[in-house]
């Protein structure tokens, strides 16, 4: 009888499984999947870590999560500063002086200040409705044309017009000459992969792989006090109340024989045309230009409408789907011996290090 049955070994699982360990406590940790660390699962393909589920970067600014995760893998000092590829002309993202100058000769900014003034007065709406009025509200037509008009409506795969203003409010807009993409304090990735960050946590901890527990629950729940579950909500409780969305996205995978493809870790493609969102060039996030070697690996990105069966990624956070969550929330919570975390067990859009947050919290309230 171990303490613990942990179902998933991604992030949440795995920090859960740390914890419970180190707290003396016994756990067995299952997964479905034929590896270890869920959706940051990193494998070697010609000597690189390919990000298989999509690239990872990780960000925080909270120490303790940053000092945790330094404690279990090396991390290097990546810094993420994509690319937009419009048409053949490349901007620097997130929306920058580098931006500015490119898209209009400006060199001060005071001059973009104006020049983006400018444009947002001929378009201004007094209360966006929607991302396509929020993002020329805030950086007028020309980068709305250019630059978020068909990534976005590729990405989502409705119309600016229907999609909701809030989602344009995450992209930095600076006044600065910074391609730094992220806000904050801590960015890395670890050096060896994320897969060895996830092993190194689970060290010395049971794991079954190819365990699904959903199609053996009642054989697995006799061998465990409690289950702490990362699955998605809804299939634990098979679909009852229906099914929650997702939005999916299918990574086309190459390796070429070319040491550097495009000379940056993530290129982004704005246009309508262009099937793909943007391409992945995996050994930038950790060699730099450093280490070119002979070979590398590319992954374009198709975003797609999540049908049952595909991998759920993105939770659809509209208010239909919070309201079917909540209903499952209420189911889950009469669960005395389960404890439902991470993004699929909580329907929530968590970056990594807010899954550690989660995890850690979760694991003082039981352990402690
Ligand atoms: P998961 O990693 O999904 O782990 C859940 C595990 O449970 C899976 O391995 C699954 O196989 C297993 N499981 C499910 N059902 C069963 C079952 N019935 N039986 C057994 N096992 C089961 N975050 C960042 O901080 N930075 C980024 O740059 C970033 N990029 C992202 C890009 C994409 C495309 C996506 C989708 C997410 C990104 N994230 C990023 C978020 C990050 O992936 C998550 O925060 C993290 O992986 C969530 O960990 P988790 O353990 O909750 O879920
Ligand atoms: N976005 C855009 N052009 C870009 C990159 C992002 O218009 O080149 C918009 C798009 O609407 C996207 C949002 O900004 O949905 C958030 O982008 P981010 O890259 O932060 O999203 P992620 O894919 O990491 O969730």
């Amino acid at each position: 009888m171990y303490d613990y049955l942990i179902v998933g070994a991604g992030l949440f699982g795995a920090v859960f499984a740390r914890e419970a360990a180190n707290a003396g406590k016994s756990c067995l940790v299952i997964d479905k999947r034929s590896h270890i660390a869920g959706n940051i699962y990193t494998e070697d393909v010609a000597g690189i870590p390919v990000h298989r589920y999509g690239a990872h970067i990780f960000h925080t600014n909270n120490k303790t999560v940053w000092d945790y995760v330094n404690r279990y893998a090396e991390f290097n000092r990546y810094t993420n500063s994509p690319v937009a590829n419009y048409k053949g002309e490349l901007y620097n993202l997130p929306f920058n002086m580098n931006t500015f100058n490119k898209m209009w000769g400006v060199i001060t900014p005071a001059e973009a200040e104006a020049k983006i003034s400018e444009q947002r007065a001929a378009h201004y709406t007094a209360e966006p409705k929607n991302l396509e009025e929020q993002a020329i509200n805030l950086v007028g037509v020309d980068i709305y044309e250019k630059l978020i008009k068909g990534y976005t409506e590729k990405q989502w795969g409705r119309p600016c017009t229907e999609l909701p203003a809030f989602i344009i409010q995450r992209l930095p807009v600076r006044l600065t000459f910074d391609n730094n993409y992220f806000n904050a304090l801590y960015q890395g990735i670890p050096t060896k992969g994320y897969t060895a960050l996830v092993a190194a946590l689970l060290d010395g901890i049971e794991v079954r792989t190819d365990t699904d527990y959903l199609a053996d629950k009642a054989a697995l729940d006799a061998l465990a006090q409690k289950v702490i579950y990362t699955g998605p909500i809804d299939a634990y409780f098979d679909y009852k109340l229906g099914a929650l969305q997702y939005r999916s996205v299918r990574f086309e995978t190459e390796t070429l024989d070319c040491p550097n493809y495009q000379g940056n870790a993530v290129i982004n493609y704005t246009d309508a045309e262009t099937p793909y969102t943007r391409i992945i060039e995996h050994k930038h996030f950790v060699f730099g230009s450093t280490e070119p070697g002979t070979q590398t690996v590319i992954s374009r990105e198709y975003s797609a409408e999540w049908q049952p069966g595909d991998e759920p990624y993105y939770p659809v956070n509209d208010a239909a789907n919070g309201a079917l969550y909540a209903r499952y929330k209420a189911l889950a919570d009469a669960e005395s011996r389960v404890v439902f975390g991470g993004r699929l067990g909580e329907y929530k859009y968590y970056d990594m290090d807010k899954v550690i947050e989660s995890a850690l919290a979760c694991a003082e309230k039981e352990l402690h």
